[in-house]
C-alpha cells in the first residue's frame, strides 16, 4: 500500500506537499467551500499530485516518518532500543 493515498491532507502540507521543490513555489489552494492552504501548485484539492508521474526527484525519494512506519522501516531500530532500552540516558 502507499502511504500518500491516504495521507491527511494537513500532514501532506507539512510534510511534502506545501510547495513546489525546486522552485519553492506555492499556491492559494481551496480544499473546502471556505477553506485554503498555501499548497504545491500541483497538489490537487482532494489530495493527490497532478504530475505524479513526472514529479521531481526531490519528490519522489521524499520519505516521512508515516511512510517509514506504513512499510516497517526502521523497525529493527525500535527492537533495539526496546531490547536495550535508552543507553545513552543512563550514568547520570
Ligand atoms: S510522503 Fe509522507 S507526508 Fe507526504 S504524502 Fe506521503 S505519507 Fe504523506
Ligand atoms: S510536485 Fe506533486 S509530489 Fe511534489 S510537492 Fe508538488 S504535489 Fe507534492
Amino acid at each position: 500500500m502507499n502511504p500518500c493515498d491516504d495521507c491527511p491532507i494537513d500532514d501532506k502540507i507539512y510534510e511534502c506537499c506545501g510547495r513546489f521543490p525546486e522552485t519553492g513555489e506555492t499556491v492559494y489552494l481551496q480544499i473546502t467551500r471556505d477553506r485554503f492552504i498555501s499548497a504545491c501548485p500541483h497538489l490537487k484539492p482532494h489530495g493527490t499530485c497532478g504530475i505524479y508521474k513526472n514529479r521531481p526527484y526531490a519528490c519522489q525519494t521524499h520519505l516521512c516518518y508515516r511512510y517509514d512506519a506504513v512499510n516497517n522501516i526502521g523497525a529493527g531500530y525500535q527492537i533495539l532500543k526496546n531490547q536495550w532500552g535508552n543507553w545513552w540516558e543512563e550514568d547520570t
